[in-house]
């Protein structure tokens, strides 16, 4: 290795090249799949039968966004970064959202690369994980607030990319979300970048539907166009996704809140961590939630309650969670309860929209069957030293700045 830097106790190399690192929002290997076998990612293609693999990896539990994004940036799981959730119940009771950086209780790759000299750039699709990405100074944008920001020199980032950005629930804002990286890494010589998508079109649509196709065919053409510039370029999804619907078609939901009032048991508040602003994406309806009791007495009562319910697969107390999940005890709730596959968790009927959806059937994430991630590597990778562990998403900047052939 020639110049190094250290985060969390982790060394990387200084690239020699530009990397982009993509984090992948919501891309189930199932997408990936479908998309490669039917044509629609050439460019893909092409890296793959050439040098470029593709592994899959395991994501963060809960399988949710922002323990994900902050997973892959710190290069460490949630009980050493503290991001548990996309929400979170603060000492006080309050349910807020986890964007703030004071959250973070670990460093990221980004800032400590910058501090050794090293240009990076961190563009978000969803502003809600602008201001984690931009911890320690890091220059962070996003394409859903693109026309409110402006590069130091005050150039508005909407016209260094040349064209306006589309809105937060368009198919192209992810395509947009590249150029704009690409863009701003071009103009300010930023040789690494990392790029966090959405999940609007997965939440959506499933592999093979019209719409997926036409994202996973624009989506390749911009991982072209990163590639063409010079670009080292690899991406990790951050949780696959799942249909959460039964035999009729509608979502299949279990209310917590009413399944603990129905057993007795009082002042139990469930907390839903896959809950954001973006609720035409899932109703914040996911496969994990947390329930907070206000008397732990009632403990076993609430867990056998929870327990019995259909499409309940598991609930684990704050401390097995906390180990069995590598999660901050202090942040999650007294239970943790685990949906199968088909199932997503919810407070009470009153407490979610699901108008909100729009009408698209219900397909979201949060629990152990989304946790299946591709790890891609647009290079070739040097034969790892030793059998390592278990290979996960925290560990792309590991691939593209270490474990580059
Ligand atoms: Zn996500």
């Amino acid at each position: 290795m020639g110049r190094t830097f250290v985060a969390n106790d982790r060394e990387y190399a200084v690239p020699r090249r530009p990397v982009l690192a993509v984090c992948a929002d919501g891309w189930d290997p199932d997408y990936v799949d479908d998309a490669l076998a039917r044509g629609h990612m050439p460019r893909l293609s092409e890296t793959l039968d050439g040098d470029g693999c593709y592994l899959i990896g395991r994501a963060q539990v809960p399988t949710f966004t922002n323990p994900n994004n902050v997973a892959i940036v710190t290069g460490v799981s949630a009980a050493r970064n503290g991001i548990a959730g996309n929400h979170y119940r603060d000492e006080s009771g309050r349910e807020v959202q986890v964007t703030d950086p004071s959250f973070l209780r670990a460093d990221t790759i980004h800032r400590t690369a910058a501090a050794a000299g090293v240009g990076v750039l961190c563009v978000t699709a969803k502003e809600k994980l602008r201001r984690l990405l931009a911890y320690g100074g890091v220059p962070a944008f996003s394409a859903e607030a693109a026309h409110e920001q402006s590069l130091a020199d005050g150039s508005p980032i909407v016209d260094v990319v040349g064209r306006p950005a589309p809105g937060i629930y368009d198919w192209e804002l992810s395509v947009y979300t590249i150029d704009l990286a690409l863009a701003i890494a071009t103009r300010l010589g930023s040789e690494l970048v990392y790029a966090s998508l959405t999940d609007f079109v997965q939440h959506t649509v499933a592999p093979g539907e019209p719409l997926a196709d036409e994202f996973y065919r624009a989506i390749d053409a911009a991982l072209g166009r990163a590639l063409d510039a010079g670009f080292v370029v690899g991406l990790a999804a951050d949780h696959g996704m799942r249909a959460k619907t039964g035999p009729d078609g509608h979502p299949n939901v279990r209310y917590l809140d009413e399944a603990l009032g129905a057993a007795g048991v009082s002042g139990a508040h469930t907390l839903c961590p896959i809950t954001d602003p973006y609720v035409v994406h899932h109703a914040a309806l996911g496969s994990l939630a947390w329930v907070h009791l206000a008397d732990l007495d009632q403990l076993e009562r609430a867990r056998g309650a929870l327990a019995s319910l259909p499409g309940v697969e598991g609930v684990l107390d704050r401390h097995a969670a906390a180990e069995a999940f590598d999660l901050p005890a202090d942040r999650i709730g007294d239970l943790v309860v685990l949906a199968d596959e088909h199932t997503v968790l919810g407070k009470s009927r009153a407490a979610h929209d699901l108008g909100s959806l729009n009408g698209h059937a219900l397909r979201s994430h949060g629990g152990l069957h989304e946790r299946a991630v591709p790890i891609i590597v647009c290079s070739r990778l040097a034969p790892a030293r030793t059998a390592g562990p278990e290979l996960h998403n925290r560990d792309l900047h590991d691939l593209l700045l270490n474990r580059l052939a």
